[in-house]
């Protein structure tokens, strides 16, 4: 039909445009590992066209230095990565540094605890710590053994000195699947390749899953572009999207580059960090030499 004679014009809604972020954490220098998954990050904006967003992960002030934000955003405009919404340039969806957040996300987990998604847990601090950081391969969440399951909050109201977290109660023995753009067909289950997860933290910080779902929906991302060691974060995530109501973004995993010795690069790996790097006189050019091919699946 002759668009000018189509009585509606507007009745197809256009594909929403491509919008991708750089989560970083300022807990560290960034390394190659990191500079290597957001260059593909920035490559797929590019190529679809895209909005790509810088996001300042700093919820965890136990572990983050300020030190390191600044260094953060000068070592990724050092390699190349430009970004049109962020921490140092805003947004329509500031702000960007999580720690400037806080209350977007107590109403956010006011849904879950409406809809009774969530319990509080008294478990231990050491489960707690794991849940704000990204769990990345080797240091994944143990499986919670349920616990807290049935505990109420006006039951420890009644003991105001009780510290708690808030846990996601996930559907035990539902597979989880989701379509990777790298990856492809992932499936994981409920209750066995993951449990019940920690979305606020007993010192009143949003952990990682939480605050990343929240923050994504928020930010209208399109698609997630990360390390492959959070596959199985990916599912939790969906599972926070659904009881959310909210609609999931595509998401691409990345190989991880690994060291010499086979091991996941690390912010310990202080001589691949780009300060490091950029200290011996190599250029990006350089160290971007060869990462078409070499970042597939595999
Ligand atoms: N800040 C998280 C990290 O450093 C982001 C992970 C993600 O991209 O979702 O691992």
């Amino acid at each position: 039909m002759n668009p000018v004679n189509n009585p509606n014009p507007s009745r197809q809604p256009p594909a929403a445009a491509y919008r991708g972020r750089l989560a970083p954490s300022p807990t560290g220098y960034l390394h190659l590992g990191h500079a290597r998954t957001f260059w593909v990050a920035q490559e797929r904006a590019r190529a679809n066209g895209g909005t790509l967003i810088l996001r300042n992960e700093d919820l965890d002030s136990t572990r983050f230095k300020m030190e390191f934000v600044d260094a953060m955003l000068e070592d990724l405009r050092w390699f190349g990565f430009e970004w049109s919404e962020g921490p140092d340039c805003g947004g329509p969806f500031a702000p960007y540094h999580q720690s400037e957040r806080m209350e977007f996300y107590r109403a956010t987990l006011e849904k879950l605890r409406a809809g009774n998604c969530i319990y509080p847990c008294t478990c231990s601090r050491k489960d707690i710590q794991q849940a704000i950081r990204a769990p990345h391969a080797g240091d994944d969440e143990l499986i919670y053994p349920g616990t807290c399951r049935d505990k109420k909050l006006s039951t420890l109201n009644s003991q105001p000195s009780t510290r708690f977290s808030w846990r996601f109660r996930v559907p035990d023995g539902e597979t989880i699947s989701f379509m990777d753009g790298n990856y492809g067909e992932q499936k994981f289950v409920a209750g066995k390749d993951f449990g019940d997860f920690i979305v606020w933290r007993g010192d009143d910080v949003p952990a990682y899953q939480f605050a990343c779902v929240a923050d994504d929906a928020a930010m209208r991302i399109t698609e997630v572009v990360r390390g492959a060691d959070l596959l199985v974060s990916t599912a939790r995530q969906i599972l926070l999207y659904r009881a959310l109501n909210l609609p999931p973004p595509d998401f691409f995993h990345c190989a991880l580059m690994l060291d010499d010795k086979g091991e996941r690069l690390a912010k310990r790996h202080d001589s691949l960090s780009l300060r490091e790097l950029r200290g011996q006189g190599i250029s990006p050019e350089q160290l971007r030499d060869g990462w078409g091919v070499s970042n597939k699946a595999g």
